[in-house]
């Protein structure tokens, strides 16, 4: 079966003591995870070796990055590159979100160099795609979902497909409390899966997990995540309140 992924998203936000804080009181609540089950926790770079360090002991749950560099390494004042994330045992990476997409111009083009790096690196992308609402109100988000994963991911082979997680999150939904609903959710995530299938096969399309995100909350994860294409959440804001985020980990599909 394929995993089911709970991805918390703390995007900028949180002191470092916060963040441990947050993070203490979300580990001390009892999962019983299976072992197609995982929790990602993608924090900002400056607390990434710390927050790691609470994970290491919790086999179901992985420290991941917000971002990767479109390059290699070299005079890049700012950027962290998939090598410095390796070179610190970080081995997942969320790749162009919808807030990178728009407010840093990450295009389709340069988000294909990021993701080659970051699997060159051995890391894992968790490579967000979704529509805006003018393409939703015109009944246009498949061709437009399509055409971001056609130009950032078909250039690679099938054996780099197995490292995949992708997110579908309507960007009308992201931050806003508007979710899609279950059913807006499934038949975006079946039509995602089945471009997969016919670029990649059967196998592959269903070997990977696409998680949900856009207002994911305590309240509606269960329902959500039963759905059969949809394999766990990308969860921004209820990923920073421990309660909220529990409930999201505990409504993951066993
Ligand atoms: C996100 O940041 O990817 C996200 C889905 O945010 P939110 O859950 O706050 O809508």
């Amino acid at each position: 079966m394929r995993k089911q992924i709970a991805a918390a998203n703390w995007k900028m936000n949180l002191s470092i003591q916060q963040a441990e804080d947050l993070m203490d009181e979300i580990l001390k609540m009892e999962y019983g995870l299976s072992d197609n089950q995982e929790v990602l926790i993608a924090v900002p770079f400056p607390y990434l070796m710390r927050i790691k360090e609470k994970l290491s002991t919790q086999k179901q749950f992985n420290i991941c990055a917000q971002n990767s560099a479109a390059t290699k390494n070299g005079a890049y004042t700012g950027e962290t590159s998939a090598e410095i994330l390796k070179s610190i045992d970080v081995f997942y990476a969320i790749i162009g979100h919808s807030e990178r997409r728009e407010y840093f111009h990450e295009n389709n083009q340069l988000l294909a160099q990021k993701i080659d790096l970051a699997l060159a690196s051995g890391i894992k992308p968790v490579f967000c795609c979704g529509e805006p609402l003018s393409i939703r109100e015109a009944n246009n988000q498949n061709d437009y979902v399509e055409t971001q994963l056609k130009e950032s991911l078909f250039h690679l082979n099938a054996t780099q497909m197995k490292n995949f997680i992708i997110a579908y999150e309507p960007i009308w939904a992201i931050g806003t409390g508007k979710t899609a609903s279950s059913h807006q959710a499934q038949e975006m995530h079946l039509h995602i899966r089945t471009v997969l299938c016919t670029q990649y096969g059967h196998e592959i399309a269903n070997s990977i997990s696409i998680l949900y995100g856009g207002s994911v909350k305590a309240s509606n994860a269960a329902e959500i995540f039963e759905k059969p294409d949809v394999d766990g959440g990308l969860v921004g804001g209820a990923s920073l309140v421990a309660a909220e985020f529990s409930t999201i980990i505990k409504s993951l599909k066993k």
